[in-house]
């Protein structure tokens, strides 16, 4: 980041609730553990707040994309430490004829895609937080943030309210239901996300470090995955659109993805449920204003999600970082601050989810799905494009540009972690 330190944690004004921070965060997963990092390189106080306790599970595929490595890598993750940490190679994607698309991810001797267990992954990233001098109080549910004056208050579960020149809502798809800032709650996303299962298997057949994606028709313009998370585990699941299917149809499902040959041709007849299956949902639709003066919304609780892939761990890191980068540069003025974390966010995400969006209804069509798939496959440098571009590691937008396409073959950029290869089974 390019900011230059400077210590902001004294309040602008004498009469203070509670205890001050300069940054309050709700919520300690990637949005907001990013937030916290980042603002405690520039000297920012910060106190954040999560519900659960650490290490906890959050309902997930687990999978890393090219973004969100670079994002980790600039807070100074280092896969060594996130145990199951898994480097992957490839794609294979099934399409709803059976035929099946091999994508390879350049060999470079970077990495691309990882898989890693949430629980695993957000307690090294909380670790980095509270090592970078972030304090938390974890087991506590923020109950309220109500504006007072230029601050807000952030009132807990604990009965000790926070007061903070900034609040940073980083509290997921569901966090803070109904909090009263006095402003009229932002639209939420209803009707228009994804809401998607998971359960890990255990004692699998020896995995590749390949990721299996299914599309069927039964669940277009969803599909399924099996992301192998250590050597005999795996992460399945699978990710339904909502306007046209429900909760109790991606319980169905996914039951019988997990019942599938395609399933059992990857994982063998022995593997077995480590716990029930978990649904969670995931916005697609980016709230219409993240920002209310110095309340700023990141990751999931703006709606960040890719609506294509429902990947939003990237975007919960990035959104921390811009988040910081606007609050640090104009730290006296809430509603610049929250102006330029606006413009930001629309600059960094709107043509990809633009993109996304087109790709989402197309994938409503079997044979298009059929034909795109193919496509694919048909070539190693068409494979090698789409494996590089479904990760993020080309901008989605890239795919409706034939320069941007071209540009893009010249210059792969994985991301070079020092111990990746040493956390891999
Ligand atoms: C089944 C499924 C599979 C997915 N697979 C992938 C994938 O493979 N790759 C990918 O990139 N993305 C994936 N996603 C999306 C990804 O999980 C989210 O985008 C990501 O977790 C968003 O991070 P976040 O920090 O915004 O929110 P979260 O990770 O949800 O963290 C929010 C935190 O806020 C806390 N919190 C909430 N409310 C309160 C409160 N009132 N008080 C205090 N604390 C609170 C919660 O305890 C939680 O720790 C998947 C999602 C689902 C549902």
């Amino acid at each position: 980041m390019s900011l230059v330190a400077r210590s902001q944690s004294e309040p602008r004004s004498a009469f203070v609730i509670g205890v001050y921070r300069d940054v309050v965060i709700v919520g300690a997963g990637p949005a907001g553990c990013s937030a916290a990092i980042h603002a405690r390189s520039v000297g920012l106080s910060v106190r954040i707040i999560d519900r659960a306790s650490f290490p906890r599970d959050k309902t997930c595929g687990d999978g890393l994309t090219t973004v969100a490595l670079r994002e980790l890598a600039a807070l100074g993750i280092q896969p060594a430490s996130v145990p199951s940490w898994r480097p992957i190679v490839g794609v294979r994607i099934t399409s709803p004829s059976g035929h099946v698309a091999q994508l390879d991810l350049p060999t470079d001797g970077t990495c691309y895609i990882a898989t890693a267990p949430r629980s695993e992954l957000d307690e090294q990233l909380l670790t980095v937080a509270q090592n970078a001098g972030a304090e938390t109080s974890l087991g506590t549910t923020v109950t309220d943030i109500v504006p007072r004056g230029d601050r807000w208050v952030v009132a807990t579960s604990s009965g000790e309210p926070v007061e903070a020149a900034y609040v940073i809502h980083a509290g997921g798809a569901r966090g803070l239901p109904t909090f009263k800032t006095g402003r009229p709650r932002p639209a939420t996303a209803g009707r228009d996300e994804l809401i998607a299962s998971r359960v890990y298997l255990d004692n699998t057949l020896d995995l590749d470090d390949q990721i299996h994606i299914w599309f069927h028709d039964d669940i277009l313009p969803g599909y399924a995955w099996m992301f192998p998370s250590g050597k005999n585990t795996a992460n399945v699941g699978v990710a339904l659109h909502t306007a046209n299917r429900s909760p109790s149809d991606l319980v169905a499902e996914t039951e019988r993805v997990l019942e599938s040959d395609w399933l059992v041709g990857l994982l063998g007849d022995s593997a077995t449920r480590r716990a029930a299956l978990r649904s969670w949902p995931i916005p697609i639709r980016p709230l219409p204003d993240p920002a209310d003066g110095g309340l700023l919304r990141l990751g999931d609780a703006a709606g960040l999600c890719d609506p294509m892939t429902g990947e939003g761990i990237a975007q919960a890191l990035t959104s921390g970082r811009l988040a910081v980068e606007s609050i640090f540069q104009h730290f006296d003025r809430p509603d610049l601050a929250a102006d330029a974390y606006r413009k930001t966010i629309r600059s960094e995400f709107t043509a990809d989810y633009r993109t996304s969006r087109i790709l989402l209804w197309l994938l409503r069509s079997s044979r298009w799905t059929r034909g795109a798939i193919r496509f694919m496959g048909s070539t190693q440098w068409v494979s090698r494009w789409f494996a590089r571009w479904m990760f993020e590691e080309i901008p989605r937008r890239a795919v409706l540009s034939p320069a941007a396409c071209t540009r893009s073959l010249r210059s792969p950029r994985g991301v070079r972690f020092a111990g990746a290869d040493e956390a891999s089974p």
